[in-house]
């Protein structure tokens, strides 16, 4: 078993001020596979402090400085992966090959991303002959990142903050953290200077909230569920810090009849990829009436034939979701599913041969209207609801009926229908016919999916604050 309770502060690993274990629990087995230790007020104090301390000569710091330190990490990084990817497929039960592959990918990508939109990256203009516009760091940057996709998320906040001359806190989940804690290592490994990156573990109620209210942090980067996010908006509002969230999202995946039935099973292999747990999932199918019937079927038949096992053993399978709590909320959902909607493919319990570890059925239910539960409510498993539709019109009005905003999916070789439908549909990122986004692509939502963009360009925006200087030239 692993032990993690150190914090990294001001350059070295350090001991918390009290101790408070925790354990990690391997989803695929339900067993402790790691002790971390939850920080308190004076771990939070310290690792603030470490990275105001640092923040006015890291913030003068040329972009050439930064452009080497963020390349030797990309090295260590792409050097180290197989570490990262056994610590993400342990602490969050991605299976092996895709954590090699997607979750460590991920990482490599967005780092990949924001160095090219860096070097590229200008941070003065010239806003009349005599004035000019400054681009500077916000201050110090605490990072909250979830259990889903730890290094993707870990990277799209640290990366770019540093870039722009910020410095950082990061708290990983809880329930997640050991990758967290590997990617310190790599910090330190690149060579960032003492009190640059610091990571200290610990909770929502604890350092979570702590960071959220301190005075000497000035935003809060925050990707995880509403609940958390609107507890830290109001906690930051105190002090006024800037609170950048990346929250969940309900996508719909709009079918059209001329679509095929490819994009009926993409759009549920895409629905239980990553065990359902991804904020952009397109967990609504929205199918056209003339094909409905083909889409439900197609849909159950790829749940069906989903396979479901432990995150250690290689191929295509899916894992079990992250943590009990997680486990027995999707139960419950599943079971609210059930007394609502026809259920054609899964349902409650384990998959068959599996008696331990948190694994969750591929789920589909049919006839869903969505005012139902399971049509607006994030769920964060592989579960899968079916709407019919009739026009158009009504698949834009269903679309767009949630809180959310994040991700929506249209199919169809229309062209026309396509741009007419993507340009309606109210959310950040709108995917067609299965063609994935360009790298430094800005990543985040409308409504109550958030309020901030990650990613390249845009990622780097977030972290800056605009100055207008006059008289800048005396011509
Ligand atoms: P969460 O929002 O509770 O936790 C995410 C991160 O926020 C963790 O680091 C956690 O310690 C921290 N946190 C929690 N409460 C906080 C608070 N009051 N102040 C400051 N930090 C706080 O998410 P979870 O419990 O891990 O998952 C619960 C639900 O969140 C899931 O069912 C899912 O719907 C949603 N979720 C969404 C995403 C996403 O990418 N949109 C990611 C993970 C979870």
């Amino acid at each position: 078993m692993l032990e993690h309770r150190q914090f990294y502060i001001n350059g070295a690993w350090v001991n918390p001020a009290k101790a408070h274990d925790f354990d990690v629990i391997d989803p695929s087995t339900e067993e402790k596979c790691a002790v971390i230790s939850l920080g308190g007020q004076a771990d939070t104090d310290a690792a603030v402090a470490a990275a105001k301390g640092a923040f006015d000569s890291w913030s003068q710091t040329s972009k050439e400085e930064r452009l080497a330190l963020l390349e030797k990490l990309l090295d260590v990084y792409n050097a180290r992966q197989e570490e990262m990817a056994v610590a993400m497929s342990m602490e969050m039960g991605a299976p092996i090959s895709m954590s090699r592959t997607n979750q460590v990918g991920a990482g490599s990508w967005h780092l990949e991303g924001f160095i090219k939109a860096f070097r590229a990256f200008e941070f003065e203009s010239d806003f009349t002959a005599t004035e000019k516009t400054l681009k500077e760091p916000i201050g110090v940057v605490a990072c909250i990142t979830p259990w889903n996709w730890p290094m993707n998320q870990i990277v799209l906040k640290a990366v770019p903050a540093i870039a722009t001359g910020c410095t950082v806190v990061l708290k990983p989940s809880e329930i997640a953290p050991l990758s967290g804690a590997l990617f310190a290592e790599f910090m330190h490994e690149a060579g960032f200077p003492a009190g640059v990156f610091n990571m200290l573990n610990g909770d929502g109620v604890g350092v979570g909230s702590q960071l959220s209210v301190h005075p000497d942090v000035d935003m809060v980067s925050f990707t995880g569920s509403s609940r958390a996010g609107i507890l830290i908006s109001k906690a930051a509002a105190d002090t006024l810090k800037r609170v950048s969230l990346e929250l969940g999202g309900k996508g719909a995946n709009i079918i059209f009849a001329d679509a095929g039935e490819k994009a009926m099973k993409y759009g549920a292999d895409r629905c239980f990829r990553n065990s359902g747990q991804s904020c952009n999932a397109p967990t609504r199918m929205l199918v056209e009436r003339s094909v409905y019937d083909q889409a439900v079927t197609i849909a159950a038949d790829v749940a069906t034939k989903t396979h479901v096992g432990p995150a250690s053993e290689e191929g295509k399978h899916i894992g079990p979701v992250v943590s009990k709590a997680q486990f027995e909320k999707i139960q419950g959902l599943i079971e609210v599913g059930m007394g609502e909607a026809r259920l054609v493919a899964g349902g409650l319990g384990r998959p068959d041969g599996l008696n331990r570890g948190y694994y969750v059925k591929p789920t589909v239910f049919a006839d869903v209207t969505n005012d139902m539960r399971i049509a607006q409510e994030e769920i964060f498993g592989p579960v899968l609801s079916i709407i019919p539709f009739d026009s158009e019109e009504e698949a834009i009005a269903i679309a767009n009926d949630t809180p959310y905003g994040l991700t929506n999916y249209i199919q169809t070789p229309d062209d026309d229908k396509r741009r007419r439908v993507a340009r309606r549909v109210r959310s950040g990122m709108v995917e067609t016919n299965a063609q994935g986004f360009a790298q430094g692509s800005p990543f985040g939502g409308y409504k109550q999916s958030g309020n901030g963009r990650e990613g390249g360009t845009y990622g780097l925006e977030e972290f800056l604050e605009v100055k207008a200087v006059s008289g800048w030239s005396s011509k």
